[in-house]
């Protein structure tokens, strides 16, 4: 009864356009289902990017970069309709979202993540004056849905985002990089806390775009004893 009522006050949406969704149960409407553009064959090896060519490997940027993480997965291609979806779920409080994401991430990689066998799961921070006005970490919530789901450890502050970095977006590349330099830190706190060794670790984010995030990431866990990093996202802009 209870949940009757809530589900017309507040009914279920589209993860994807926001429409009421229907029929129930449904976890995204069908139209959205077909529009979206799941990361197929042929794919960059290395960070899964869409790529034109089957006989190239590599995208362009792990072509030309030494990129430290092992290999990386993304569920779909990052055009408008994912962004509009994402942007959602990232500033406008839609955190429902997630189940439908974290749904589709452990049915494409379960297998993979399980394969590579993480000794935790860790999202990639934001800084806490973001923390603050948005409330919470988008990247946060996949990466605990993703632990429960696989019942891995997560540890959402291993890493601490220390520096207030300017958008990635109008960057160059060196730029990028210039301005992720030492804007993570590791959290030897939470390492000692949880007391075993930690070798493999399982980035998570919302989205990759060049790499240089998670690249920065993945240089202070190496740095700090972790052998192996491999990363999840949502969405991935294409290799060409
Ligand atoms: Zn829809
Ligand atoms: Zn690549």
């Amino acid at each position: 009864m209870l949940q009757a009522i809530l589900d017309m006050i507040y009914p279920v949406r589209c993860p994807v356009c926001g429409e009421i969704l229907t029929p129930k149960g449904e976890k995204v409407c069908i139209p959205c289902r077909e529009k979206l553009i799941f990361i197929q064959e042929p794919r960059c090896k290395k960070c899964s990017k869409p790529i034109t060519q089957e006989e190239k490997e590599y995208c362009l940027d792990c072509e030309h970069k030494n990129y430290h993480f092992k290999k990386g997965y993304s569920i779909w291609v990052y055009d408008e309709i994912m962004r509009l979806s994402i942007a959602e779920f990232k500033y406008h409080n839609k955190r429902e979202y997630a189940k439908f994401y974290i749904e589709e991430m452990v049915l494409g990689y379960g297998e993979q993540i399980h394969k590579f066998y993480p000794d935790v799961i860790a999202p990639i921070p934001l800084h806490r004056s973001k923390y603050s006005t948005r409330g919470y970490n988008q990247a946060e919530i996949l990466a605990r849905g993703l632990g429960n789901e696989l019942h891995y450890p997560v540890l959402s502050h291993l890493l601490i985002r220390n520096k207030k970095t300017l958008p990635q977006k109008q960057l160059s590349d060196r730029d990028r990089l210039r301005n992720l330099k030492d804007a993570f830190e590791f959290n030897k706190k939470v390492a000692d806390k949880f007391g075993k060794v930690i070798e493999r670790v399982l980035l998570v984010d919302d989205i990759y775009t060049t790499g240089s995030t998670i690249e920065a990431c993945t240089n202070v866990l190496l740095s700090h004893g972790v052998k192996e990093i491999c990363f999840i996202t949502l969405c991935i802009g294409k290799g060409f």
